[in-house]
């Protein structure tokens, strides 16, 4: 074998051994339950998982507590013991599922890796959670005590100081956006994302650094660079809006 075959072979009986282990994994509740492991001179379903199949008792407590967790649950249920969804990604979506969004999940999470799947769980944890700390300069804190202490309503000024920029981002976005030939952004487009997301993604929650710009119409198709249907996210983000997209749109829209 050449270095290419090698590797390539190598990889592929890794991908193979991962995918049957799943699928052995998945046999274990059922087994557990009708006790077969005892025909196999077993004292327990622990020692048969590392008997046949190498598992760690960890591993299969945490089998056994999610097959009960989905026993509602029919389709995160079918994907644990069928094998086609790993227990580690079974275990995050476990906390956030429930009978009523446990279809769309088990239809998301399926090509989605694992990390793309903690943090979609921790958008959900943790939706609306903000940081409550502002960082104001001592010049601009300053000048602001000097206006309150004039008796002008700071909070009016600033408020209609976030109004103005959030017009003229409204502003800059209605332009006509003309057909595009070729896929990096303009300038001039790239320039107003940075104005109205910063520089992070612009999921809410989420305080990475924005990796790619997402186009929400994807532009094979409409050859176009519209910031209003564009948002930069990070790697992670970006994975889960493709998850999404076209499947699920009601569960959470991508901003
Ligand atoms: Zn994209
Ligand atoms: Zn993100």
């Amino acid at each position: 074998m050449n270095d290419k075959e090698l590797l390539e072979t190598a990889c592929l009986y890794g991908r193979n051994a991962l995918l049957w282990r799943q699928k052995f994994i998945g046999l274990l509740p059922e087994i557990h339950k009708r006790e077969l492991y005892k025909k196999k001179g077993c004292s327990s379903i622990f020692e048969f998982a590392a008997k046949f199949g190498g598992l760690s008792n960890d591993q299969v407590r945490l089998t056994l507590k999610l097959e009960e967790r989905f026993t509602e649950m029919p389709k995160l249920h079918e994907q644990l013991v069928t094998g086609e969804v790993s227990i580690n990604k079974l275990a995050r979506i476990a906390s956030i599922a429930t009978k009523e969004n446990e279809v769309e999940l088990s239809e998301i999470v399926q090509n989605m890796s694992q990390k793309a799947v903690e943090t979609l769980v921790r958008d959900e944890k943790f939706t609306g959670m903000r940081a409550q700390t502002l960082t104001l300069n001592d010049e601009v804190k300053n000048r602001l005590i000097v206006l309150q202490e004039k008796g002008i309503d700071i909070n009016e000024l600033i408020s209609s100081a976030l109004n103005k920029r959030e017009q003229e981002i409204a502003e800059e976005k209605a332009q006509p956006v003309e057909l595009a030939t070729s896929r990096p952004l303009p300038a001039k487009t790239e320039k107003l994302l940075t104005k109205e997301h910063g520089t992070k993604c612009s999921i809410p929650t989420c305080k990475k650094p924005s990796e790619v710009i997402h186009h929400k119409q994807t532009f094979a198709l409409s050859h176009r660079h519209d910031p209003n249907y564009l948002a930069p996210l990070c790697k992670e983000h970006h994975e889960i809006a493709h998850a999404i997209n076209l499947k699920v749109r009601s569960y959470k829209s991508v901003n």
